[in-house]
């Protein structure tokens, strides 16, 4: 293989720098010329494909989001479009493509490969919620990011005896919830993953109260319920000043933690050189440590992520 290109996709993620700058770094390392394409899909429809060096790299391991940009393109779900996409990188000889993004990312290399392109996935989201492998590129950070908001909350809420809801992103995965909740100590935690009882959060409220307990921190995925009505109803129930605070788009920046640029560092070189093997349509995971890799095809519509009952367990018993 002659010349690879890379683009980052979909949601951002802090580690999406230093796993361009492993595919980059390492196809140069074997005489292997490698294209960046900017925004996603959206940049190699209109042709945003730029030749990258080793300069292209310099000082980006320690830097937030993805300096290649990304984008939401609807449009990709179109073939024809898809196949416009194909020819330009043709045109630029580039034969194969590395995609670091979530879910829906993945969809789109699942279907570039499917038109005989060949494309790895590296599983780039804050969310953790893509299939075979244990870790997303981001995901580690993000959750610091949210555990250090939530300390904050804790402070203020103890000093006026508040409930505090915390929405927490993930879409439609509750692991950035369930670890924030193990690792802010929170009183309740609410994910997509396991039904949601109004009366029985009622009830480990007042449970606590009786403890003693000065505040109560509720920590909930984005998308289950509203969480200013919910705030509201429990204000209601309890007499107790209750508080939403939604994170939103702080979660996503930020330095990447150390343990997102080793992870993303991996993935990236492992990636050119499942390719550099011959190897295509492939996802890449990282699984009890190790690297490995699945049919993204095999990944996309027959692998589920195993929920993490032990966590959910544990938030509870520890409140
Ligand atoms: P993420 O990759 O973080 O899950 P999205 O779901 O927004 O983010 O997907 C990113 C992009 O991937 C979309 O904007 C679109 O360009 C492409 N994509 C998503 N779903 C498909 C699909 N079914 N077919 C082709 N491309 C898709």
């Amino acid at each position: 293989i002659k010349k690879i290109g890379i683009l980052t996709s979909g949601g951002d993620a802090p580690g999406m720098n230093p796993a361009i700058r492993a595919v980059v770094r390492t196809c140069l390392a074997n005489g292997i010329e490698v294209y960046g394409i900017y925004d996603g899909y959206a940049g190699l429809h209109a042709d945003k494909i730029v030749k990258l060096e080793r300069r292209s790299v310099s000082d980006v391991i320690n830097r937030g989001g993805t300096f290649l940009g990304t984008a939401r393109f609807p449009e990709f779900k179109e073939e024809q479009v898809r196949r416009e996409a194909i020819q330009n990188l043709e045109k630029h000889g580039i034969e194969a493509l590395v995609v670091v993004g979530g879910d829906g990312s993945y969809m789109g290399a699942k279907k570039l490969s499917e038109m005989g392109y060949p494309c790895i996935g590296v599983p780039g989201t804050i969310d953790n919620d893509i299939a075979g492998t244990d870790y997303t590129i981001g995901f580690m950070t993000c959750l610091n990011t949210i555990v250090d908001a939530v300390d904050r909350l804790r402070d203020t809420s103890s000093s006026h005896n508040r409930i505090s809801i915390v929405e927490i992103m993930g879409r439609y995965c509750g692991d950035l919830t369930l670890w924030a909740s193990v690792a802010g100590g929170s009183e309740y935690v609410i994910v997509p993953e396991k039904d949601f009882c109004e009366e029985a959060l009622l009830a480990q409220l007042a449970d606590g109260e009786a403890k003693g307990k000065k505040h109560a921190i509720i920590a909930i995925t984005e998308h289950v319920t509203d969480v200013n009505a919910l705030a509201k109803r429990i204000e209601e129930q309890t007499g107790r000043e209750t508080r939403a605070t939604i994170l939103g788009h702080i979660q996503r920046g930020g330095a990447p933690m150390a343990f997102d640029r080793v992870l993303a560092s991996r993935m990236g070189v492992f990636s050119v050189e499942l390719l550099m093997k011959g190897e295509s349509a492939r996802c890449i995971g990282i699984q009890n440590g190790k690297m490995v890799h699945h049919d993204i095809i095999h990944c996309l519509e027959d692998m589920k992520r195993p929920f993490r009952e032990d966590l959910f367990e544990l938030s509870n018993v520890l409140f």
